[in-house]
């Protein structure tokens, strides 16, 4: 059988066990209580040893006998600083409750982290959640942070609210918000892997037009196409020109013959130090060889030239003779 627990006369409880009580109660608890009835509020308004300890290790306040309050007294004056209007609990100390001008509330540290007063800008929002500005009218905001240019302070909306007006949104179109993320991020992947074959085909085309091939194993190629480097994204024109330029130093330039004529007469006084003709200078002075007579060359159909894999005239021959002349080696 239960006990009727009405039988309990409260006021009868030693103070000890008051003492014992106080570790499991709130000290707001005990004016809940001192508020039951008469005889209660008499055996709590009393029990000096009782408020003062509370007073002292809840409420971090001195409790002098000087004070004009009763140190009950004392307790339901200092309560509403150290409230939390999120949860009803009491911090020890005023400080540690901050307003919050969205809710409206004074809350603890539990509170301010917790989900329910969780805060998110108007752009998180939008982006984050796919709503426009006229599914955010509706709802209470307010500004936060302390950018002094008052145009750009943003605006905060809770987030429980941006979020019910989001499922909602969805909802009424037969959605969810799960749904959407999950199909706007495959549309993301797709617009990826489309934009990846338009620069390959583009590549293609291009390289094409100097008749030489991509290489996908070239790590300037595939750079290109995967748009790995996120800060330094290279541009077309630029990686075909490197492509040109690796090619016409490999094919048509006569570097074995220029290597081969420095060896030659490069220690006999009649040409520099062989050390001076490195390869990456034959290279360099052939290149702006080619670059400035080769379109000439072109035109003369006399000239002696052997044609490249690349469908384009070398002229190896011209080139050497130009060397030769030009630089007096
Ligand atoms: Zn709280
Ligand atoms: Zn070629």
């Amino acid at each position: 059988m239960m006990t009727d627990i009405s039988h309990v006369d409260l006021t009868t409880l030693p103070s000890d066990i008051w003492h014992e009580l106080s570790s499991y109660l709130d000290t707001g608890d005990f004016i809940s209580l001192a508020a039951v009835n008469q005889s209660l509020r008499r055996t709590i308004t009393s029990d000096y040893p009782l408020l003062s300890s509370l007073l002292r290790h809840r409420m971090n306040l001195k409790y002098s006998s000087r004070n004009k309050r009763t140190p009950y007294e004392e307790i339901v004056y200092r309560i509403p600083s150290r409230r939390c209007d999120g949860c009803g609990g009491m911090e020890s100390k005023p400080s540690l409750i901050k307003w919050n001008a969205m809710f409206q509330k004074g809350l603890c540290s539990d509170c301010r982290r917790s989900q329910k007063f969780k805060m998110i800008t108007q752009t998180r929002a939008i982006s984050e959640y796919q709503l426009d500005h006229s599914d955010l009218s509706p709802l209470r905001f307010s500004y936060a942070g302390h950018s002094f240019n008052l145009k750009r302070r943003p605006y905060y909306y809770a987030l429980v609210d941006v979020q019910e007006v989001s499922r909602a949104k969805f909802a009424a179109r037969g959605t969810t918000f799960e749904d959407e993320k999950r199909k706007a991020e495959e549309r993301r992947q797709e617009r990826i892997l489309h934009a990846v074959n338009e620069r390959r085909r583009n590549l293609i085309w291009e390289l094409g037009a100097y008749g030489l091939e991509m290489d996908e194993d070239d790590p300037s190629m595939s750079g290109f196409i995967e748009h790995r480097a996120t800060n330094d994204r290279p541009k077309l024109q630029d990686i075909v020109q490197q492509a040109v330029r690796r090619h016409y130093l490999d094919h048509h330039i006569p570097l074995e013959e220029m290597i081969k004529h420095v060896e030659n007469f490069g220690y006999n006084g009649r040409i520099e130090d062989r050390s001076v003709w490195s390869v990456g200078r034959l290279q360099t002075v052939a290149f702006g060889i080619i670059a400035k007579w080769e379109k000439e060359w072109v035109r003369n159909m006399y000239m002696r030239s052997d044609v490249c894999e690349c469908g384009q005239k070398r002229y190896f021959q011209a080139i050497f003779d130009k060397w030769c002349d030009e630089y007096d080696v």
